[in-house]
């Protein structure tokens, strides 16, 4: 049976949330409440509703033109096995997948429940948001500390090695 996400909600088609056009998944629930987040609609865990992953993939595909699925919040890495399992999936059609979190990737590659989401994930922005740090001048970015991570090359060389993409 297909995984349950608790999401506040999607956005079909984007080009400001990564590279391309991409379909994007806002999660429900965040712990981390950064001061001046942009999204505190999405912090509580009962919040939003529930949506099967065969749902989103299905909507995904009556789009030829998508490059890549984005997970926002929220925080996605809270539901770890649903969110793995449609980026699991997108990886297989063929879809680039970007996350966004609010923990740092150190923290993550320590967690073994939230691994595979991150093994699953091609690009990560990691980090809080830190509103002192805010810059409208950032691509795919809110604020200066957060990172946009190639997590396929950082796990290869067993270093953070940041994406060309943003900088
Ligand atoms: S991690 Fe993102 S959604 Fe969560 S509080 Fe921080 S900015 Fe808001």
């Amino acid at each position: 049976m297909s995984e349950k996400l608790r999401i506040a909600g999607v956005v079909k088609e984007s080009i400001v949330d990564g590279p391309g056009i991409r379909f994007v998944v806002f999660a429900q629930g965040c712990q981390h409440h950064c001061p001046g987040c942009h999204n505190p609609a999405t912090h509580d865990f009962n919040g939003g509703n529930l949506v099967a992953v065969e749902t989103i993939i299905a909507e995904m595909q009556k789009n030829p033109l998508l490059d890549g699925i984005t997970l926002s919040g929220g925080e996605p890495f809270e539901q770890p096995q649903a969110f793995c399992e449609l980026a699991r999936r997108s990886q297989a059609l063929g879809y680039h997948v970007m996350a966004y979190t609010g923990y740092s990737y150190e923290t993550l590659v320590t967690k073994k429940d939230q691994l595979g989401l991150l093994e699953h994930t091609d690009l990560l922005v990691d980090g809080k948001f830190e509103v002192a740090k805010k810059s409208l001048m950032l691509k795919f970015r809110g604020s200066r500390n957060q990172r946009i991570i190639d997590v396929n090359k950082s796990r290869y060389k067993n270093q953070i090695v940041l994406s060309e993409i943003g900088y």
